[in-house]
């Protein structure tokens, strides 16, 4: 290694003072107990049902991006602040050097060469392919879509299901309930329905209401009292109950559909399709007047989130696939054309858990579980508040055919609104840029 500037050689007789002090610590202990004089390495730091990395996955991706490019990207879209990534990833004239196992730095430091403007670089693996791979459009053609793979992902679990991850409600007798995993379906049929008619070629990641994963949460009550204890917190039963019922229906779940997505779906890129609601302060169902629309890309990683081995490995490996600029663009016109058949006003975030990444209000930067880990472009979707009166009552009046007057203005039923502006957005850019 060399060249290091000051501040990461602070940072690295830090990491060897940290060391060192273990080595003594355990060296004490071994004198009581006779065992070896090795400390244990610690269990890694990983997100909810991850796994350790495999850092020799990147080596193929070794001097295929520039410095600039590389740092433009951490610093732009990925990290959330600059000192975020500072104990973790140290940016070198010629290589980024990346920690292995953040609670563990003798595990060492995976060396990402950058590209060197002399030389031709190999171009980086990737199942997905970006406009200007996809096969030329005629001018006329009817098909805008033809040819692309088009992943949609129904957000959340429905039918019996619906229950386990909080995202639904039912306001008195003889009404429809609310369910966000099953909406989310409607949507997707329809645009699995719509867009192959336009010659996409589109894969649902959940055609049924029920879950993908073969977990359950009485199959997940060792892995959360393992998370819990990793995060140094008493594993008591409620808390155990709550982990692995967020491990079922948010963590096992979208990881699975991530599983199925990178092993065999392997889309062009990926719709992920969700409802919003407004922050409810009482277990009662209550109307709340927001009613907004906003797309999310992702990125906005936190410090605690960029420590994870495995988030902080996805994250890389999102950058040197340039996965940004496609994502970006795709939302920037999607976000159009949603607005126009939404009629919706922007959401906006307070700049703690997403952050704007260009001047379209409409679309964040966030990091989400399925926009990580679906290792493609992902438009993440989340139009429409469902405890917002008027969202209700549109639930409430189902999938009509045509066009009904609501609040003095015609309208489309609410699942078809939804897909018909994700279908315009699509055809817009693929005529576009194909
Ligand atoms: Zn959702």
């Amino acid at each position: 290694m060399k060249a290091f500037n000051l501040s990461s050689l602070n940072f690295l007789s830090g990491l060897i003072r940290h060391s060192l002090a273990l080595t003594v610590t355990a060296a004490v202990f071994c004198t009581t107990s006779g065992f070896a004089e090795v400390p244990a390495t610690p269990a890694p730091h990983i997100a909810r049902l991850g796994k350790a990395p495999d850092w020799s996955l990147l080596e193929p991706f070794q001097e295929t991006i520039s410095r600039e490019e590389f740092v433009y990207l951490l610093r732009h879209c990925y990290a959330h602040a600059p000192g975020d990534y500072d104990d973790t990833i140290l940016i070198q004239p010629d290589r980024a050097l990346i920690l292995k196992q953040s609670n563990h730095p003798d595990a060492g430091w995976f060396e990402l060469r950058f590209k060197n403007s002399n030389h031709l670089s190999a171009t980086p693996p990737k199942f997905w392919r970006t406009p200007v791979e996809m096969p030329d459009l005629p001018a006329n053609s009817s098909q805008p879509l033809k040819g692309i793979r088009i992943a949609v992902d129904p957000g959340h679990i429905g039918g019996k299901w619906v229950t386990w991850d909080d995202r639904h409600f039912k306001v008195g007798r003889d009404t429809l309930s609310v369910n966000e995993g099953e909406m989310t379906l409607k949507v997707a049929k329809i645009l699995e329905r719509d867009l192959t008619l336009l010659g996409a070629e589109v894969i649902l990641t959940r055609p049924t209401a029920n879950p993908v994963t073969t977990e359950r949460i009485e199959t997940l009550q060792d892995e959360a009292v393992n998370y819990l204890k990793q995060r140094k917190i008493v594993p008591s039963s409620g808390l155990i109950a709550s982990t692995a019922k967020k491990m079922f229906a948010i963590s096992s779940e979208i990881r699975s559909r991530g599983d199925l997505l990178n092993d065999s779906i392997q889309p062009d890129l990926a719709l992920c399709l969700h409802f919003n609601a407004s922050p409810a302060t009482s277990r009662r169902p209550s109307f709340r007047s927001p009613n907004h629309l906003h797309l999310l890309i992702n990125g906005c990683y936190s410090k605690g989130e960029i420590a994870e081995d495995d988030t902080r490995f996805e994250m890389v490996t999102r950058i040197v696939q340039r996965v940004y600029y496609e994502e970006l663009n795709l939302s920037d016109e999607i976000s159009r054309t949603m607005q126009k058949e939404t009629r919706l006003p922007a959401f906006h975030y307070d700049g703690t858990n997403g952050m704007a990444v260009n001047d379209n209000d409409l679309v964040w930067a966030r990091n989400l579980l399925a926009n990580r880990v679906f290792f493609c472009p992902v438009v993440f979707f989340e139009p429409y508040c469902m405890n917002n009166r008027e969202i209700y009552g549109r639930v409430q009046e189902g999938e009509y055919a045509g066009l009904r007057e609501i609040d003095g203005i015609y309208r489309k039923n609410i699942y078809q609104e939804y897909a018909d502006g994700i279908t315009a957005g699509l055809v817009n850019y693929y005529r576009k840029v194909r």
